[in-house]
């Protein structure tokens, strides 16, 4: 390397190394004017999943200002994301006596209640927050959960149906589908879950903190129907006689020194009075009044309680008032409130569940199965499958539309040989190809033969053009796998997932459930046989493999075939790049020639189809 060529390489290195330097500022520091919102910076961090940043931002908003709920609600958020939801809940209970005036506290209670598995708490804290804003979607349509959740299908799916015209797409429609579902609307719950595009599994990336269960919902026995409790009301003073307070109202705004004036209609040794459940004064007056600085107490909705005891220490009468405390200038700062609120959305948006997307395809595949829709049943239960193999209830789910359908066949079906008569199957593995397909079915068209291509669902999945070509020229397909890996060293479970996966992509490339499958490079095992035979499917081998004559001169090997191919043998050919294009032509000239009825391996066979038909009943199998 030259001097010159080491001295540019520095100087960029130099230039790179500065750049990163100035990545590594946070965007924040640049932006002009005031300095930068802890509590802002702490929801970004919070989302971009990052908890321990935001626990340092949020406690230097809180030491700013030790009443600011949306730092109060921030540090309850992070204890979410770590799974300590008992403190949240405390947490965000306190956020809602700080923004007594705001939707989003009580939104993020709700949230927390949700993940605590609190349907009944989440449903009260979410009504609260849609009081104050009914069309928040979000907020509407997991109430809707909590209320599906607890065994009221009716009211969850008005919710539901509600929150989806406000806007909620990912969670709101599936939620009113399980409720349909549960009343007995199939059609109506399919409608629904099909309605939106499915989950894909990549939405893994959306800023959410959990997921839930949905289909939880229709698995928990027939609860009881709850009669759900309308909000509590914020007042709860007595119509009995007794203590009372005759100052501050209930409901009222106070501030620095409030003189608390009490009046009774009957006799009492002593009162005692309460903030928030903490001891304040006692008396033995009549007309008790004592004086509470609100200075000490944070801003927001505080609990005023009286007591009044006889003789003997018992308590014979009890009040309960709200007063909304606000001291400081930031209650009067209307922006500063209007920028928390909407931090505060985005807090409790990102608190709330979402779907768990496998959640989606059983939901759809119960509903199809519900509805007698076996097509659609059995597409949702194998993408569900392909996507999450590993997720118990979506296999099971599939083995039962399977079952329901019929589709398992009772001992295994193989296929190694034609019946005894003049004539060849011709196959060829490995496509769909995008230069060697279509050339291919040009051979078989100017020959008039039809033929079986096994396919990779991998493939198909690509070019999903040639898979509808072949079949359009009336060959028949099957499934060769999905990634054409030796079948024989997987585990059984991705075994499963290759044929249920290559039978869902060439179903959606073709609208053809295949029933022919072709192990790839012939690698065959009991738990290859096993699977293959409950989900369906017919194995079909060979008498004459083209790969067996790999490098040998191409007359030598269509001489070798032809011997190799007597009465009722099977053909093996490729799309891919192997001899077969040398000797595909002087092959099927010699063996048409020689009279041999060449086709595809189920008509020579004498299958009606080498498809499943999916009725609505099940499958009708030749
Ligand atoms: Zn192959």
């Amino acid at each position: 390397m030259s001097f010159d060529s080491r001295r540019l390489l520095l100087a960029l290195l130099l230039t790179v190394l500065a750049t990163h330097a100035l990545a590594a500022v946070p965007a924040h520091d640049s932006s002009p004017a005031s300095s930068p919102d802890p509590a802002l910076i702490g929801v970004r961090a919070l989302m971009a999943g990052d908890s321990a940043t935001a626990r340092t931002y949020f406690s230097a908003a809180l030491s700013r200002d030790a009443y600011r709920a949306i730092a109060v609600a921030g540090l309850a958020a992070v204890h979410l994301a770590n799974g300590e939801v008992e403190p949240a809940v405390s947490s965000l209970l306190a956020a809602t006596r700080l923004a007594p005036d705001q939707a989003w506290p009580d939104a993020c209670l709700g949230a927390a209640y949700l993940q605590r598995g609190d349907w009944r708490e989440a449903t009260d804290a979410l009504r609260k927050a849609l009081t104050r804003r009914p069309a928040w979607a979000a907020a509407r349509s997991r109430l809707a959960f909590a209320l599906l959740r607890q065994g009221l299908p009716a009211p969850a799916a008005d919710n539901a149906h509600t929150a989806a015209n406000f806007g909620d797409a990912a969670f709101a429609p599936f939620v009113e589908a399980a409720a349909l579902l549960q009343m007995g609307d199939n059609a109506g719950a399919v409608k629904l879950a099909c309605a939106t595009m499915p989950c894909s599994p990549t939405d893994g990336s959306a800023p959410t903190l959990f997921r839930t269960p949905l289909i939880a919902a229709l698995e928990a026995p027939a609860q009881r129907p709850v009669v759900s409790t309308p909000p509590p009301t914020p007042t709860t003073s007595s119509s009995q006689p007794g203590l009372r307070i005759t100052f501050p109202r209930d409901g009222a705004t106070v501030e620095g020194a409030v003189e608390i004036r009490l009046t009774s209609e009957v006799t009492f040794a002593y009162s005692a009075l309460y903030v928030d459940d903490q001891f304040l004064a006692v008396s033995n007056l009549a007309h008790p009044q004592e004086s509470w600085d609100t200075t000490h107490w944070s801003d927001g909705a505080h609990r005023l309680r009286a007591d009044a005891y006889d003789d003997s220490g018992r308590e014979i009468s009890r009040q309960d008032i709200t007063v909304v405390v606000r001291n400081r200038d930031r209650t009067g700062d209307a922006a500063q409130t209007a920028r928390d609120a909407g931090l505060g959305r985005a807090l409790a948006e990102w608190c709330m569940p979402s779907l768990a997307p496998w959640d989606v395809y059983l939901l759809r595949s119960r509903a199809a199965r519900a509805a007698g829709d076996g097509a659609l049943a059995l597409e949702a239960a194998e993408a569900g499958f392909a996507y999450w193999p590993w997720q118990a209830p979506l296999r099971a789910e599939l083995q039962r539309t399977n079952a329901d359908l019929g589709i398992g066949l009772d001992r295994p079906a193989e296929i190694h040989v034609l019946p005894p008569g003049r004539m060849v199957a011709v196959t060829f593995d490995d496509g769909p190809h995008p230069r060697l397909t279509p050339w291919l079915l040009d051979v078989l068209a100017r020959r008039g033969i039809t033929a079986t291509f096994f396919l990779v669902g991998k493939q198909a999945a690509e070019y999903p053009d040639l898979v509808r070509a072949i079949v359009a020229r009336g060959h028949e397909i099957g499934s060769h796998s999905q990634t054409h890996n030796d079948l024989s060293r997987m585990s059984r479970l991705d075994v499963e997932r290759e044929l249920v996966e290559s039978r869902l992509r060439l179903a959606q490339a073709s609208g053809r459930q295949v029933m022919l499958f072709r192990p790839p490079g012939g690698n065959y095992s009991d738990d290859v046989r096993d699977v293959a035979t409950n989900l369906g499917f017919r194995t079909v081998f060979w008498t004459s493999d083209i790969a067996a004559y790999a490098g040998i001169p191409p007359d030598r090997i269509v001489r070798g075939m032809l011997h190799d191919l007597k009465n009722g043998g099977i053909l093996l050919l490729h799309n891919g790049e192997d001899e077969t294009p040398q000797v595909v032509e002087d092959l099927l000239d010699r063996l048409q020639a020689t009279g041999y009825r060449l086709g595809p391996v189920s008509k020579l066979l004498g299958i009606d189809s080498p498809y499943l038909t999916l009725t609505g009943a099940g499958v009708s199998r030749p």
